[in-house]
């Protein structure tokens, strides 16, 4: 009997690894890392409830790293297999996998300075060593079309829109002669946005994993242009800076995206804009290279100019160009990771300007349960960084509408494109009153059987 169990993204929207299990060979579907609140954190410290040793393969549907970011790991415990994963989303994993280990070193080494870790010494999760090991094992699967893993699992496909590379996974599981579909959503992305094409039109599943991120709520209607101008006009009147803490993929490509488009139409000045991430030059490399992602209108600007770049951008690649910033005093915006200011560079740049009210914070992605960015958002006094209280007195913006993640109706915009109504649908990736929203609309909406599976649930699957 083939089986699925939830080993992440259950009630929660990071950690994704879901195991299927067909005819005695078990199928690892992404392996990320759990992020936000410290319990979630913990479960990345425990060993996985199934050996790692015992999966037979790997298939990734895109590169974040709540879908990947495990993989170290994962190999570390005993993991010797093929990782299946598409060009782009594999040239994504050489850039984000090494990062997130020097994060991690970093934050440990600092931790350990500053002697405030609950570790002794402070350990990282795992090195930059140990993360060759995975992007040896990378084989790579087509962008569209049909791929056989095994004679129990082949995949195919589906553009998801949400970041370069994203796909939902069409898995096919033959067992005995017969066969069942399961269809892995991935993250989708939103409808007309610019850069990457739209969502693909879901095929037919019998079941059916869909992420439920935004389940409950609409990202706003309002012009993502008319916003971020608002806003940078807004800060610079004043003399401010502007931090934007932003994943070095999707989000930074889009914000400079709109960024240029704003100052080409005299929307806004030409602000000096500091990316200070060492990978997001390699990433934006990475966006114009792989043309099979773009949609029709970027692949026309693409032709015509440099639409992934603002007009004075500095690119802080080393730590010592990083300090430089903090040097600044003339209106300016500060795109840095990670994105939900649980570590990385960012956090120099927010101890250093949440002091200051003309200085402008802007959220422009999904803050989690327990991090940095969700206390910013619910009007955090002071936020703890690096051990100490820094007071919050710049202003906090929440600008949505730059979510890599489709909103409550786009969901269903996705789920209204199935052929037929799957079997069961299990709702995932995301918080629980986000999922039961999106349940409860399904059921409405489509009458169809939705569960909320839980951390480490199994099902059979009958084929
Ligand atoms: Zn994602």
């Amino acid at each position: 009997m083939a089986k699925i169990t939830f080993l992440g993204a259950a009630g929660c929207v990071t950690g994704s690894k879901y195991l299927v299990e067909a005819d005695g060979k078990r199928l690892l579907v992404d392996c990320g890392l759990f992020q936000g609140n410290k319990e979630l954190r913990l479960r990345n410290w425990e060993r996985l409830p199934e050996e790692p040793a015992t999966f037979d393969w790997v298939v990734l549907t895109h590169a974040h790293l709540d879908h990947t970011g495990y993989l170290p790991r994962l190999v570390k415990d005993g993991f010797r297999a093929p990782i299946f994963a598409n060009a782009a989303t594999q040239e994504l994993c050489s850039i984000l996998l090494p990062d997130s280990a020097r994060l991690q070193q970093e934050d440990a080494e600092y931790a350990a300075e500053k002697g405030f870790s609950k570790h002794n010494p402070p350990l990282p999760l795992y090195t930059e060593a140990e993360v060759a090991p995975v992007l040896e094992r990378l084989r790579e699967i087509p962008r569209g079309g049909s791929f056989t893993i095994s004679p129990q699992f082949s995949v195919r496909s589906h553009d998801a829109g949400h970041i370069l590379g994203s796909s939902s996974l069409e898995l096919s599981i033959t067992e005995n002669g017969k066969s069942t579909v399961v269809l892995f959503s991935g993250d989708l992305g939103r409808y007309d946005q610019p850069i990457l094409n739209d969502p693909a039109p879901p095929p037919r599943a019998d079941y059916l994993l869909c992420e439920s991120t935004y389940g409950d709520r609409d990202h706003p209607s309002y012009s993502p242009y008319d916003a971020l101008a608002d806003v940078i006009t807004r800060v610079s009147k004043r003399g401010g800076v502007l931090v934007i803490p932003a994943f070095a993929v999707g989000r930074t490509q889009t914000l400079m995206y709109v960024l240029r488009q704003l100052e080409d139409t005299q929307r806004i000045p030409h602000l000096p804009v500091y990316v200070d991430s060492p990978m997001a030059i390699s990433v934006t490399e990475l966006y114009q290279r792989h043309r099979e992602d773009h949609d029709v209108e970027f692949t026309r600007e693409e032709a015509g100019g440099d639409p992934l770049n603002a007009h004075k951008v500095h690119l802080a690649r080393s730590a010592e160009e990083s300090k430089q910033i903090s040097n600044v005093n003339t209106p300016c915006i500060i795109i840095s990771a990670s994105g939900m200011a649980t570590g990385g560079r960012v956090l120099f740049h927010l101890a250093r300007r949440l002091p200051d009210p003309r200085n402008a914070v802007l959220l422009a992605g999904f803050q989690a349960e327990g991090t940095r960015g969700r206390a910013l958002l619910e009007g955090a006094k002071t936020l703890r960084i690096h051990g100490e209280d820094v007071p919050v007195r710049a202003e906090v913006i929440e600008l949505r509408q730059f979510s890599a993640h489709a909103g409550r109706s786009e969901l269903l915009r996705w789920l209204a494109g199935l052929p037929a109504p799957p079997r069961k649908t299990f709702l995932t990736h995301g918080e629980p009153t986000a999922a039961s929203a999106l349940q409860n609309a399904i059921r409405s909406q489509f009458g169809w059987d939705v569960t909320l599976p839980a951390y480490r649930q199994s099902y059979n699957l009958t084929v």
